[in-house]
């Protein structure tokens, strides 16, 4: 076997993989992409209370829920995290990231700055934050209207949530300007095959050494 076998082979703990950005920073393309190549990533659905928009699928894009449903699960202890974004609630399902991660995959969200402290402080040794900046605000607004599938209030409404939401950018281990799609992509590989590296990921190093160490 290579060396490169055999320290792929050692076995590593899942991780969970934070996108963040405003809305329109490309950030749903690059999770989209970034799902499609790795085989060992799963996406969080999250549970919501807005309506659905055109072609998103109750399950896949998230969960679609009632506010009383919602609140039953804040109050049940059923969310890793949840906040009130655009005056809808948002949370993330706690269940199936713990049976990912037990089961050493790695799970990808899409939440905001609020959802990503709160995991912060239940989960740190497991996060890697990324948050995705837009090239300009023109850009931004570009990419808002040309998405076209909210009103035009909602998108006035969104701009002024991205600088709020721009504002946690130092919250985050890793900060991406997304001005090239294809960079963009590369970087975040680039990152996620370095966060699982990391040692205390490697849960399989210590059998590893000890039985390299063995033979020396
Ligand atoms: P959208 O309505 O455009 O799908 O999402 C609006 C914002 O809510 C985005 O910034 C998205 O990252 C965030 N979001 C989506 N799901 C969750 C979640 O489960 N928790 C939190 N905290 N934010 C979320």
């Amino acid at each position: 076997m290579s060396s490169q076998g055999t320290s792929s082979a050692i076995a590593r703990r899942g991780l969970l993989f934070v996108l963040s950005s405003p809305s329109g920073a490309g950030k749903t393309t690059l999770s989209r992409q970034l799902l499609a190549r790795e085989s060992d990533m799963v996406m969080s659905v999250s549970v919501t209370t807005r309506k659905p928009r055109p072609g998103e699928t109750d399950g896949k894009d998230y969960h679609f829920i009632s506010r009383a449903q919602f609140d039953q699960m804040v109050k049940d202890g059923e969310l890793l995290e949840y906040a009130e974004v655009f005056g809808n609630g948002y949370g993330t399902p706690i269940k199936p990231v713990n049976d990912w991660l037990a089961e050493g995959k790695d799970v990808l969200f899409d939440i905001d700055w609020q959802g990503t402290q709160q995991i912060h402080a239940r989960m740190t040794d497991d996060l890697v934050r990324v948050f995705i900046l837009p090239p300009s605000a023109e850009e931004l607004r570009d990419r808002l209207v040309r998405r076209a599938q909210d009103a035009a209030s909602v998108v006035a409404k969104r701009m002024a949530e991205a600088s709020n939401e721009i504002s946690h950018w130092a919250e985050y281990d890793y900060v991406l300007i997304n001005d090239d799609l294809d960079q963009c992509d590369r970087s975040i590989s680039k990152i996620l095959d370095a966060e699982r590296l990391r040692r205390h990921r490697r849960v399989g190093l210590d059998t590893f050494v000890k039985r390299l160490r063995k033979h020396l």
